[in-house]
């Protein structure tokens, strides 16, 4: 009954507020507005590089506008019962399946995302949300006695969790609504305000979902978003005292860039990752060549958590090989708007030169091409396997974002687990062996923030803590987890005899 009534609303045209045409304005203080000196700027989609778009340009006045807004407005949420959160937060759920087809069209077209993987992310978003709403409702404290001590025999001590203030929440292209919201849903189920910062490439989704945000009866002010250029307002918004706690997922350049602007916020950074997936003898390879393959290609390899390296022990890697090409020759590259499509564009011209630029090399130093390594028409890069990589090119050890599956011929296991441990990056791995024991021991011994055995990464469900080591990242993301993360330790201390 609940869901036909929100299906309703959404053929009342819910997100009509937001643009003028293809003008799109930003979400500041409850109100939909344009940037402050009419600036905008284009919104291309990679599919044929047409203008899609127009978002406002936010400058540093903006960005100040929104920072006050959630400041302004932090108590409105933090005073806020927990059943009243977790209501809002359930609709935005319910309203985000509701406009379900609305929001996947919107990022296949903006992100170049094949449907599937688009339905993929919005579904995950809204369960999220629902998961948050649950979580919301299990924020707890303890009581302790301070009778430890001598002086403190009679006094008691009520330890409790309290929200942060304003959290800045800045995403990357890759997931525009599913990683947004992994920072959204629990900041707002720990009680915080917040001000969004959406990536250039594709901000569309998120505008959508400030406009599910407004419906769903989150206060004015509590949630902002401003559009705009991040080497424009990004220093500024990273240094504002108003700001509690920042929130970043992207590239290790520009985490690194705000870790060193941000002195007293709270950080928490997602960064960049070359995951291994170590293939032991012993693997079930049509398992291991299927787990590798969509690891490696799914969105292009536009994820941080994509399988970008595939170590191979030598007694099983020609059978290995013969089966992941069999599978790599499976997905279809093409507009992601047909269903049948599995490979789309990448994110811009940039992505595509840096792909084909590190093909290329490992080409010239002795890796063998045995599918692809190519660029398509416009922004597609032809599903890739490289055989024979070895650790002089660089695509051993730079994070590729890119349809590439790179096979590493090892000699053993430990030869596995060493080039695996050598990165910089410590996000994910993966461990393809039927031996428990093996498995075991890789999962403990792996540098990585999550071990995956005979499986690829995959982190939709929330629940399980999700972040790296090394220069992927600090601390871990995982509704549950970031509740804890965005609220702060509040103590009261009784003294009941007042001696
Ligand atoms: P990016 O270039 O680092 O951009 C990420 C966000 O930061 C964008 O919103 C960007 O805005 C903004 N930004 C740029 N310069 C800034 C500055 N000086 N201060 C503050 N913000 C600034 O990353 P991307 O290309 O969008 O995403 C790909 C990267 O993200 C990869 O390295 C990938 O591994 C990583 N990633 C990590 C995870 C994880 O969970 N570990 C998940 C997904 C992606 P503009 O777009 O306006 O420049």
């Amino acid at each position: 009954m609940q869901f036909q009534k929100l299906k309703r609303r959404n053929k009342m045209a819910l997100f009509d507020d937001i643009r003028s045409g293809n003008v799109y304005k930003m979400y500041i203080g409850g109100k939909w507005v344009p940037s402050s000196t009419g600036q905008t700027q284009d919104v291309m989609t990679p599919i044929d590089g047409s203008v899609i778009a127009k978002i406002p340009r936010a400058n540093v006045k903006d960005a100040e506008v929104a920072i006050g807004a959630a400041y302004a407005s932090r108590s409105k949420i933090a005073k806020m019962a927990a059943v009243d959160r977790a209501k809002i937060l359930a609709k935005i759920g319910d309203l985000i399946y509701a406009n379900i087809n609305e929001l996947v069209d919107i990022i296949t077209l903006d992100a170049g995302k094949p449907k599937s993987v688009s339905k993929g992310e919005v579904e995950a978003t809204a369960e999220r949300f629902k998961y948050a709403a649950e979580e919301a409702k299990q924020i707890k404290g303890e009581s302790m006695l301070g009778d430890s001590v001598p002086w403190g025999k009679e006094k008691i001590g009520m330890v409790m969790r309290q929200p942060l203030g304003v959290v800045l929440a800045i995403s990357p292209f890759n997931y525009p609504l599913f990683i947004a919201s992994a920072k959204i849903a629990p900041a707002l189920a720990a009680g915080n305000s917040v001000v969004c910062k959406p990536a250039s490439d594709d901000p569309l989704a998120l505008l959508y979902l400030a406009r599910i945000l407004q419906e769903a009866g989150v206060p004015e002010g509590v949630f902002n978003v401003v559009t705009g250029s991040g080497g424009e307002i990004g220093d500024f918004l990273a240094a504002s005292d108003r700001i509690s706690m920042i929130s970043f997922t992207g590239s290790s350049s520009v985490g690194r860039r705000i870790a060193e602007i941000a002195i007293f916020q709270k950080l928490h950074l997602e960064l960049g990752g070359k995951s291994p997936a170590l293939v032991l003898a012993d693997a079930d390879l049509d398992v291991a060549a299927k787990q590798c393959i969509s690891g490696a290609l799914k969105y292009s390899g536009q994820r941080c958590d994509a399988i970008s390296r595939i170590l191979v022990e030598k007694a099983v890697a020609d059978k290995f090989v013969e089966k992941l090409v069999a599978e790599a020759r499976t997905w279809k590259m093409g507009d992601p708007r047909d269903e049948s499509v599995s490979i789309g564009p990448l994110i811009n011209q940039k992505a595509v030169d840096k792909v084909d630029e590190l093909v290329k090399e490992a080409g010239k130093r002795g890796a063998r091409i045995l599918l692809g390594g190519r660029k398509g028409k416009g922004l597609y890069y032809e599903p890739t396997v490289l055989d024979y990589v070895t650790t002089d090119m660089r695509i051993a050890w730079e994070e590729t974002f890119g349809p590439v599956a790179a096979i590493m011929r090892v000699n053993d296991y430990e030869e596995a687990i060493a080039i695996s441990n050598q990165s910089r990056y410590g996000l994910d791995a993966s461990v393809f062996t039927q031996d428990v024991d093996k498995a075991l021991d890789a999962g403990m011994r792996l540098e990585d923030g999550t071990v995956n055995i005979n499986a690829a990464p995959a982190h939709g469900l929330g629940n399980f803590p999700f972040g790296g080591d090394k220069e992927s990242g600090m601390d871990r993301e995982g509704i549950k987890f970031s509740v804890d993360e965005m609220t702060k330790i509040h103590t009261i201390i009784f003294n009941p005899k007042k001696r």
